[in-house]
């Protein structure tokens, strides 16, 4: 008998064990994949071609979870981009971002603009702050009950308000701003050049079904700036190998601390006996006892699927119900024979502007409408389309003068509104989002010589990510800090004793950054300490 339960070996999970295990206690991991990491996993999609299968660019990942499971002892290096941003416009322009030259380039759109940039940065960095202040804590709970049980909650909530004193009350009318605003709305306060709101408002979109002007979209900007890479704020970087070495690092920690992981182990029910969690039951019918079941799962298939109905509330069940995930997006990775040849930046040979990170969406109205036309037609004509090419980095991932691509692409409803399936678009789909690079880079189409396509269907059937959610849940208002997963339940503890959620359903929510995991394992060791 363990003395832990992990449900699925996605990176939180994984930190989770680490952190468990490293406290003495016997843990051990089912995974329903042949292989760990959930969405932060890289595979060979074909022949002599690796890529991060799913997410592909790291800054989120939390430099004392870095530290606290030695991942690069563990063999983990990631590098900065040479570049943050290239945005090339339809028109045989284009934008650069990163580093000093970023207000030059501005100024080429707007002197105004660049002139404003250093206040922007400057007034994002200070709010990102607040927000990395926050990320390995746990959210005030509201409780219900006495006094007594409310008490640490409300001390927890004054130590937040002094959190906040630092930014001034200018500061906090803008982090109140940020959670309420549209991104669009945000960023059309500081800028007024087309590209420079794309090149920003890009951020307010990803894994966001939502145009930039929906409001709340502000604060999914803020959610892609609290990380940093190697040191350097809000930048964003490569982990050397893809996704997967981030994981295959954790898990070779795990390994180290005696944590014992199955893969090929789904989990099909979690056990509950007198109200408390005893274990679980696998597909194969095999029974694992626990003192402890953590779970790394979104929190509707934990809920909805694992657990009986009958021992959970009526309240909490009709919440889970309406739990919002869906987050439109559309992923591909390509095996290219040659780098893309950019119509604005014409050359084969790598450039800066290969190893950054392309967006092909050349406005916020262009965005808008891509959203507008997923909720009516499931997809838009002219779709938004992120493209990283890791090889230009990292030569572990494709033969030489090969190249792999990473295209992650937003507004692709979640659910197609004719009740049709992802299953009989996904290839049509796949050719328009090559057509559309196409479109920059005109030998693009006949340098790819395979593809692997991921529907949101697809990543729900590969990865468990409801609606093909990449957060595990939309990062709204509502299903934010001390209400994520919802409120009374923010401190990763469940209905049933002794059950208790790690994954990016939980606060701070989605990307690889570690914290739930770590979070989560902070309170399960409170509980056994107090037990
Ligand atoms: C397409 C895409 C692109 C993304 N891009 C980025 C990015 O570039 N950078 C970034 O920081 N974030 C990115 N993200 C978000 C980030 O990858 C996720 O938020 C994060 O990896 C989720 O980690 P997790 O450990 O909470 O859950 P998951 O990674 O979802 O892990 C859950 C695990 O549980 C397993 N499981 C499910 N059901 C069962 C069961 N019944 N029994 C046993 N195991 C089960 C799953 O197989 C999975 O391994 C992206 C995500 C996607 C999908």
């Amino acid at each position: 008998m363990s003395d832990v339960i992990v449900i699925g070996g996605g990176h939180n999970g994984l930190v989770c064990a680490a952190y468990l295990a490293a406290a003495g206690l016997k843990v051990t991991v089912l995974e329903r994949r042949h292989v760990v990491g959930g969405a932060a996993v890289t595979e060979e999609f074909h022949p002599g071609f690796r890529n991060s299968v799913a997410s592909y660019t790291v800054s989120l990942l939390q430099p004392k979870v870095i530290r606290d499971l030695c991942l690069h002892e563990h063999g983990l290096r990631v590098v900065q981009r040479p570049l943050a941003n290239f945005l090339p416009l339809p028109d045989g322009g284009h934008l650069k971002v990163g580093g000093e030259r970023t207000a030059q380039e501005f100024a080429r759109f707007s002197r105004r603009d660049a002139e404003r940039l250093p206040a922007y940065g400057a007034r994002l960095d200070a709010i990102a702050d607040v927000l990395r202040a926050l990320v390995l804590e746990t959210p005030p709970n509201l409780v219900e009950g006495s006094w007594l049980q409310a008490l640490p909650q409300l001390l927890k909530a004054a130590g937040l308000a002094r959190r906040l004193r630092p930014l001034g009350l200018d500061g906090q009318r803008e982090l109140l701003d940020m959670f309420t605003l549209s991104a669009g709305e945000y960023l059309e306060r500081w800028f007024e050049s087309e590209p420079v709101k794309a090149v920003f408002g890009f951020d307010g979109i990803v894994g966001n079904y939502a145009s930039p002007y929906t409001p709340g979209s502000a604060y999914v900007l803020l959610h892609h700036v609290f990380g940093e890479v190697n040191g350097r704020k809000g930048a964003w970087g490569h982990a050397l190998g893809g996704m997967g070495a981030i994981t295959q690092a954790m898990a070779r920690c795990c390994a180290q601390r005696g944590v014992d992981i199955r893969t090929d182990c789904a989990v099909r029910e979690v056990l509950v006996e007198r109200g408390r969690a005893t274990g679980v039951v696998s597909g194969q019918g095999e029974v694992f006892r626990a003192r402890v079941v953590v779970s790394n799962l979104n929190p509707r298939l934990l809920f909805q699927r694992l657990l009986d109905p009958a021992v959970l509330p009526a309240d909490f069940r009709e919440r889970i119900a309406h739990w919002k995930c869906g987050s439109g997006t559309f992923r591909m990775n390509v095996a290219l024979a040659e780098l893309p040849d950019f119509r604005a930046l014409p050359g084969k040979t790598p450039g800066e502007h290969h190893g950054a990170g392309i967006i092909l969406a050349p406005s916020l109205d262009y965005m808008d409408r891509a959203y507008l036309d997923a909720c009516t037609f499931g997809w838009s004509r002219r779709p938004i389309v992120e493209m990283l090419i890791p090889s230009v980095l990292d030569d572990s991932l494709a033969p030489p003068g090969r190249h792999v691509a990473s295209l992650f692409c937003q507004q692709f409803a979640p659910q197609l509104p004719d009740g049709s399936s992802w299953d009989e678009h996904r290839e049509q789909v796949a050719d328009l989002i090559i057509d559309t690079v196409n479109g920059y880079a005109p030998n693009f189409r006949d340098a790819v010589i395979a593809r692997q396509i991921l529907s949101p269907l697809d990543l729900e059937r590969t990865f468990g990510l409801v609606g093909g959610d990449i957060f595990h849940g939309a990062l709204t208002l509502n299903q934010l800090f001390s209400a994520r997963p919802m409120l009374g339940f923010a401190d990763y503890r469940t209905p049933v004793a002794g059950l208790y959620q790690c994954g990016s359903g939980t606060h701070p929510g989605g990307g690889v950054t570690g914290a739930p995991g770590h979070n989560a394992a902070r309170e399960i060791l409170r509980d056994l300490r107090r037990r």
